[in-house]
């Protein structure tokens, strides 16, 4: 069958049009996740964390998770004293690093300066981890919005991995049979009331844990407070009682997760530029609002795929008829 170079065009400029029209209606669909109003949420403001890592104990704790050594908890020639994970892990959903500038003199200043930073899921609104699972073992309560997993579904391919903007998937590579971990907002706690370990343990209230929209308020009030005022952070949840007084330092003016990515359910702020404490520049919105809602457009009603087809047919038809013709 010979496909007249005209004809073939013609037939791939109908698929074109159709992914175009597809680009469009896809606009619609951006932000199509909001957070629900019992969305939960933790608020880690990096200017009152001390590096403790208070919260990694308490999150091992509330998971049953076991300690991990690496190498760096070596105190006068005695190995594997504390736990000391490198990175986050499926034994270490969360870790508190530290990023430094030169002398490092001051606290929460970039040049010559240093910050904290935690890492662990954000909880995105529109989690690309979600989107790429085949065997959707990965599952976003549309009530809490948690980010969590079912671990028997789980096959074990990693694309969650590999799609997830924050790295923070991991792969049990030790094991015969490996899954993947992350943290899941103490789901298990937090639906009878409780708070996550993480929040619990921290003793600045560093890591705040909320329903998410009054965390979000409480992150733009601390945005308006002038460098040196003094402030009452409250510890653990915001109606706990419990207090760390300080003075405020210069905040960047901005929360990071509000809208970075589509949104996150883990919100922070920070007096070091976000990208210096290692958190990616992203769009306003998912990744996988962009690639489902492209696909999701042109294959709705098997539409585009179809005139594709009959397009291809009457193209091998007319060039099968010529050849008759010519013969
Ligand atoms: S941070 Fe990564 S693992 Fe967590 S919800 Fe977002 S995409 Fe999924
Ligand atoms: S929310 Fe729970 S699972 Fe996640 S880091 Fe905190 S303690 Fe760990
Ligand atoms: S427990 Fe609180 S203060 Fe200590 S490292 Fe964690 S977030 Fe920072």
């Amino acid at each position: 069958m010979n496909l007249d170079r005209r004809d073939f065009i013609k037939v791939l400029s109908t698929g074109v049009l159709a992914a175009a029209g597809a680009e469009k209606a896809l606009a619609a669909e951006v932000d199509r996740y909001k957070r629900s109003p019992e969305a939960v949420g933790i608020l880690y403001d990096a200017t009152i964390c001390v590096g403790c890592k208070a919260c990694e104990i308490g999150c091992k704790q509330a998971n049953n998770l076991p300690v991990e050594h690496s190498g760096l908890d070596e105190y006068h020639g005695v190995q594997n004293i504390w736990d000391s994970a490198k990175d986050t892990s499926p034994n270490s959903y969360i870790k508190i690093k530290v990023h430094k500038d030169s002398s490092t003199a001051k606290k929460d200043q970039f040049e010559n300066g240093y910050s904290f930073m935690r890492t662990a899921c954000m909880h995105c609104i529109d989690p690309d981890c979600v989107s790429v699972c085949p065997t959707s073992a990965l599952i976003k309560d549309p009530v809490t919005g948690i980010v969590s997993w079912d671990i028997d579904a789980c096959c074990g391919c990693r694309y969650c991995q590999m799609a997830c903007p924050y790295l923070i998937p991991k792969f049990e590579y030790d094991k015969a049979f490996p899954k993947i971990e992350k943290c899941f907002m103490c789901s298990h706690r937090v639906k009878d009331g409780g708070i996550p370990g993480c929040a619990e343990f921290c003793p600045t209230g560093a890591t705040l844990f909320g329903k998410f929209a009054d965390i979000l308020e409480e992150a733009k009030k601390r945005l308006t407070l002038a460098e040196g005022a003094e402030y009452s952070y409250p510890q653990h949840t915001l109606d706990s009682g419990k207090q760390t007084p300080k003075k405020a330092a210069k905040y960047i003016q901005y929360v990071y997760g509000e809208k970075d990515g589509g949104g996150t359910q883990y919100i922070i702020l920070s007096a070091v530029p976000f990208e210096k404490l290692g958190l990616p520049k992203l769009p306003d919105h998912s990744s996988a609002s962009k690639s489902e809602g492209l696909q999701h457009t042109i294959y709705k009603g098997m539409i585009a795929p179809a005139v594709v087809l009959a397009g291809l047919a009457v193209a091998a038809y007319r060039s099968t008829n010529q050849e008759e013709k010519e013969g």
